[in-house]
């Protein structure tokens, strides 16, 4: 299989990670579109949030409880917005269940 993050998440191509536990990974994005653009990504592989298995639904929890570890850790006091796409229509291109963590400056424009 040919996943750039599971290589990531082997430590086979390198990245700043700012959090990791048994479960969970998470990197600063390669391009990142805010001041903190972090990827929060389950260390098992899981296409989408579409393939999410009833036995991987815990695995969800922990990336919004890394999630509040990593925003005390970066100093996101103000808020965070995540965000996960899911498909090709929604721009999904790493084909890796994966959550952008945003923050650092606050969002007027909403999407949602
Ligand atoms: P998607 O469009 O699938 O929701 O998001 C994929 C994200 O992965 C993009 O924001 C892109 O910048 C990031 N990305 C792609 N390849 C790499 C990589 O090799 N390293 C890191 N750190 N981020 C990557
Ligand atoms: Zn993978």
């Amino acid at each position: 299989m040919d996943c750039i993050f599971c290589e990531i998440i082997k430590g086979n191509i390198p990245s700043t990670k700012v959090y990791e536990d048994e479960f969970v990974t998470a990197f600063n994005d390669l391009n990142p579109q805010m001041p903190v653009h972090v990827l929060i990504v389950p260390k098992k592989h899981i296409a989408s949030a579409n393939d999410i298995a009833e036995e991987d639904a815990f695995l969800v929890g922990k990336v919004f409880l890394a999630a509040q570890k990593i925003a005390e850790k970066l100093g996101l006091d103000n808020g965070y917005r995540i965000i996960n796409n899911c498909g090709e229509a929604a721009g999904q291109t790493v084909k890796h269940l994966h959550f952008h963590m945003l923050g650092g400056k606050t969002m007027g424009e909403k999407i949602i």
